[in-house]
């Protein structure tokens, strides 16, 4: 007798089986550009100085125990990061009607978002954009929402946004639903509206009564710099919106492992911050009851101290320019190949990854012939791109499309 017999074998998640192939794969040049972790110049990850210093002083300080933290997290940390969101001089914070709840990273946050939306609000239907980062479906139809819809978000014709067919999906949106933003850095396409877009998306989603659910995955990836990085956030508040934000410290701080992540929520009432909080509490306390303290208190740490914030600035600038270099050389290397199409976009686009463009077929003729992992949309993660592989990939991206 079993009782599992009926259970049927679920599909692999695309993104951790590339790692596990890659990992076993003994050809000498294979190259990772699956997953999104960052690389040194030696293809190695890389634990921010900041974050080796923040944690030999937590490892000294006897002040610290192992005490279960609040239902809603540690407070400096989540207030920390609501704050560095929304800039401190915010309306939201200056008005005390905006908080944070510290989650198991942003998918943590997303889901904690979205578990009290469904469930507490009774929302039903979700938009997230044409392609999506291919976790948001999974965490909010878990969560209890009903109806995942999609909203045209990439032109593959032009490699870029398709604002207006975006309008005019999320205009169709029926009052009351969710709508998912990418704050910056897009996954997978690595292509953000511009601030103009930006504007006239707020008014499409104030105007019909939707409901904004930011996620902030890259906060400093896009352009190096935080506040440039939370335009889009910060612009929705000032038009007087409430809106959820899903913060993630895995990117930024090379924090993947330790979940390290923040819900910050915007209020337009105050009054109402205590029952919302109350209710977010019970979601938490019935799904996982309290969050680790170690992440969360290396960033507490780290932002709270001056010196070693701007050492983080510098450490952010350090991975994104870095990656903006291989964009140049990939490009640079595609057309002295004088491979077919245009390459523009490896530079265009912004953050971790790259929509090459490449289709289904030609990404695994990549990972087959050339052991070159890739997700099958074509997408590739660039720190996985370093100087002494990025010739090898535009070589091996030439003959997928010309052989
Ligand atoms: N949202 C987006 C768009 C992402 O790309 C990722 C990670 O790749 C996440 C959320 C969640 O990451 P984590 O749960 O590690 O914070």
């Amino acid at each position: 007798m079993s009782w599992f017999s009926s259970v049927e074998q679920g599909p692999p998640i695309e993104v951790f089986a590339l790692t596990k192939q890659y990992t076993e794969d003994n050809f000498p040049q294979k190259v990772n550009l699956g997953a999104g972790a960052y690389r040194t110049d030696e293809g190695k990850p890389w634990v921010l100085p900041v974050v080796r210093a923040a944690e030999k002083a937590l490892a000294n300080d006897e002040t610290l125990n192992k005490e279960y933290l609040p239902v809603l997290g540690l407070d400096s940390f989540s207030s920390l990061s609501t704050n560095m969101l929304l800039g401190d001089d915010s309306p939201a914070i200056v008005e005390k009607r905006a908080f944070g709840v510290q989650t198991l990273s942003g998918s943590g946050a997303l889901r904690v978002g979205a578990e009290f939306l469904a469930k507490k609000l009774g929302k039903t239907i979700f938009y997230c954009s044409t392609p999506n980062y291919e976790n948001h479906k999974l965490v909010f139809l878990s969560a209890g929402f009903q109806e995942a819809k999609e909203y045209r978000y990439w032109d593959q014709e032009k490699r870029g946004l398709d604002i207006e067919g975006f309008l005019e999906d999320i205009s169709n949106a029926p009052e009351g639903s969710i709508i998912i933003l990418h704050a910056c850095a897009h996954n997978p396409t690595g292509c953000d509206p511009t601030q103009e877009h930006w504007e006239q998306i707020a008014q499409v989603i104030k105007h019909k009564k939707l409901f904004p659910f930011f996620d902030s995955a890259y906060q400093g990836f896009a352009s190096g710099d935080l506040d440039k990085d939370a335009w889009a956030v910060r612009f929705f508040v000032s038009q007087g919106l409430e809106l959820f934000c899903a913060q993630s410290y895995s990117k930024n701080f090379c924090l993947y492992n330790e979940r390290t992540g923040n819900l910050s929520v915007v209020m337009n009432n105050p009054s109402e911050i205590a029952a919302v909080k109350s209710q977010i509490t019970l979601t938490i306390r019935g799904m996982y009851s309290n969050p680790p303290s170690h992440g969360a208190r290396i960033v507490s740490y780290v932002l709270s101290n001056k010196e070693l914030f701007d050492q983080w600035k510098g450490n952010i600038k350090t991975m994104s320019s870095r990656i903006i270099e291989m964009r140049k050389r990939l490009r640079e290397e595609l057309e002295q190949f004088g491979t077919p199409g245009t390459w523009n976009h490896i530079t265009d686009q912004i953050g971790m990854f790259s929509y090459t463009g490449l289709n289904e077929a030609q990404s695994e003729h990549m990972v087959k012939k050339h052991h070159i992992y890739m997700l099958r949309s074509g997408r590739i993660c660039m720190c996985g791109i370093i100087l002494s592989n990025v010739e090898y990939v535009a070589r091996a991206i030439n003959e997928t499309l010309t052989s």
